[in-house]
């Protein structure tokens, strides 16, 4: 049996096939993850669908504690994990340290959280109250730029609210999430939280599985499509996190070396592999040779290299297929006019590497504009008249954030306000808390995570309507 098993009932359980799993630094195998049967997933929504049957009568406090000791189990294990999720996504150690951090901070948050019964109406007639009921067997589906952090934040707002859940990693970063689920599971009952492994076929397997009743899934618009698509034979409920392409603004009452470090961070964080990354930069005309500059200037000094040596600070992108759509995007940018500032030229292998890239005279029409790179590609566009940098901004079917920069943070709230965004940054860009509902409008998304309304979405209202007398 392979070192890793798929997680069933509180069980490790083999498969008779597995894959290996590549690190994206030296293109070698991190370890061998295990190929789920459809058998298989069945055998492990059975178990989600009994445990439902208790956990979801358990009292609140017991399982607000269960997310407490779910948080605990990870800090318990923090440095194991990270070392894998290194190896297998390609991230600097500290950078995997911090999804780690994030992944406790987060389950212990949403423990604390609660959805109170409301009382919406008390006369003499009647008593009306909204009281909210879990759904039943979760399926969450996640991606391979924070799959730790992006796991917990799927699956712990389901057990705080009495749901059970099957997750499903991605291929491209399974390992590391097949670790930390057997983790959890020394502090859950079993079959509260189940992970299945496998290739193509098993997310939509999942997405069509008639014991699941929701899917919470991240990842790219197109998969989002499919995933709705095949979720509405048994009208399962959704919430989907899926790809943006954001805008940032910048004004031009600005001060260049003041904004340039914080707009480098919103773009290149996590090697630019971050749904809500800033991916097209408006500037003005007056100030873009100036900012250019700046730009460069803050982009540069990092080392690039395998994540667990130290002093490494951008890491490979995490597969070959994000490579090879970076790669393809940066040379179509190229060949169309694009002015590359800084990076741009591709490391020889092995690995996945691609160079902090700053790409001016970028107009939209160009692929890397129009397109979301996910990756460490900024273009920076030229603009005269504001008007029409806010109408480029919202000019994209996605919508999931974007940021204003100026000196006058009023000026710049104003025209925050008009981007069509799930969120609206004001200098700066990206910042995720537990406590604020984030997701995205048009093709970014459907529904929220975070906070009471992202634990909202895991839940379904009950109205008691009780008539105070029966005549
Ligand atoms: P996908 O959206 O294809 O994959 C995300 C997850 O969905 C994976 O676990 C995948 O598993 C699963 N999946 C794929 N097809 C289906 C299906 N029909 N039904 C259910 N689940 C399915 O993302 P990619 O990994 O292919 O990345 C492509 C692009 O997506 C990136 O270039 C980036 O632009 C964007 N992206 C956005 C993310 C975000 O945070 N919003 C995160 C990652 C990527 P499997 O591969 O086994 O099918």
């Amino acid at each position: 049996m392979s070192e890793y098993g798929l997680i069933i009932n509180g069980k490790k359980v083999a498969t008779t096939e597995s894959f290996g799993v590549i690190n994206p630094a030296t293109e070698e195998i991190v370890g061998q993850c295990p190929i789920a049967s459809r058998g298989q997933l069945d055998t492990a929504v059975d178990a989600a669908a009994q445990a439902f049957k208790t956990w979801s009568k358990v009292s609140d406090a017991e399982r607000a504690a269960a997310c407490g000791k779910i948080a605990a189990a990870i800090n318990a294990h923090a440095d194991e994990l990270a070392t894998l999720l290194t190896q297998e996504q390609g991230k600097p150690l500290g950078g995997s340290k911090f999804e780690l951090g994030g992944a406790g901070a987060w389950a212990g948050y949403t423990g604390s959280l609660s959805l109170p019964d409301k009382v919406l109406q008390d006369d003499e007639k009647s008593r009306i109250v909204q009281t909210r009921k879990p759904i039943g067997v979760v399926g969450s589906i996640t991606p391979w730029n924070f799959p730790l952090m992006i796991a917990i934040w799927h699956v712990v707002p389901a057990i705080r609210t009495g749901n059970t859940a099957v997750l499903k990693p991605s291929p491209s970063t399974p390992l590391s999430t097949l670790r930390m689920v057997e983790i959890i599971n020394e502090v859950l009952p079993p079959g509260v939280l189940n992970c299945v492994t496998g290739t193509d076929d098993l997310g939509q397997w999942m997405t069509e599985h008639p014991g699941i009743s929701k899917i919470i899934f991240t990842g790219s618009i197109q998969t989002g499509k499919k995933v709705m698509s095949s979720s509405a034979a048994s009208l399962k409920r959704l919430t989907l996190e899926l790809g943006g392409n954001d805008a940032g603004i910048v004004l031009d009452d600005v001060d260049p070396a003041t904004v340039a470090p914080g707009i480098i961070h919103g773009a290149f964080m996590n090697n630019g592999q971050v749904c809500a990354a800033l991916k097209r930069l408006y500037v003005p005309e007056s100030i873009y040779e100036a900012l250019c500059e700046q730009l460069v200037a803050a982009a540069k000094g990092g080392t690039m290299g395998n994540g667990l040596d130290e002093g490494t600070t951008q890491g490979p992108l995490a597969n070959k297929m994000q490579y090879d759509k970076v790669c393809s995007l940066l040379k179509d940018a190229k060949a169309n006019g694009g002015r590359v500032l800084c990076g741009g030229e591709i490391p020889e292998g092995p690995g996945y590497f691609v160079p902090f890239t700053i790409i001016a005279d970028a107009t939209s029409g160009m692929r890397v504009v129009d397109e979301e790179q996910f990756g460490p590609l900024m273009p920076v566009i030229k603009y005269t008249d504001l008007d029409d940098a806010i109408a480029q901004a919202n000019g994209l079917e996605v919508g999931l954030g974007g940021s204003v920069w100026s000196s006058d943070p009023d000026r710049a709230s104003a025209v925050a306000a008009r981007l069509e965004s799930g969120t609206a940054w004001v200098n700066q860009h990206g910042p995720i808390s537990p406590n604020v509902p984030f997701g995205g409008v048009k093709c970014s998304g459907i529904g929220v995570e975070f906070g009471e309304e992202g634990l909202a979405e895991y839940t379904t209202i009950q109205v008691l309507n009780i008539a105070k007398s029966a005549a």
